[in-house]
């Protein structure tokens, strides 16, 4: 029996459970608190600190300063908001102006999708 045959089929298993670390950086979204790629996660950085700041919605990731990580998704939106995550995350006290960010996440998000759906992730298509 070749020796390739093995190596396929102790690798085979994992193929289907998600391995991020051999794909790319991981952070964690403020909103729904799970683990996901930066790639499919949205950067955002505060502008400005004090009482008030501006959080700045950042898809390149080149932005300088301290960051978050968002789903771009209004489920994820709206649980930041609710808990009050994003001064948290940034590491500011004052008040966050998140009119750009929920623009931005409107914008990416396909009309018609329900904070169900958002927060029911879908890896497991046996189910
Ligand atoms: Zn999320």
């Amino acid at each position: 029996m070749p020796p390739r045959q093995e190596a396929d089929r102790i690798r085979g298993p994992r193929v289907r459970g998600v391995d991020f670390s051999e794909v790319g950086p991981v952070r964690t979204c403020i909103g729904c608190r799970s683990r996901a790629l930066t790639s499919q996660l949205l950067r955002f950085v505060a502008v400005g600190a004090g009482d008030d700041f501006l959080l700045q919605p950042d898809p390149g990731r080149r932005l300088p300063g301290r960051g978050a990580h968002l789903h771009p998704d209004p489920a994820c939106f709206a649980q930041a908001e609710r808990r009050r995550a994003f001064g948290r995350a940034l590491r500011l006290t004052g008040v966050a102006d998140t009119g750009l960010l929920a623009e931005h996440i409107r914008a990416v998000t396909p009309p018609g999708k329900t904070d169900d759906e958002a927060s029911e992730p879908r890896h497991d298509p046996a189910r």
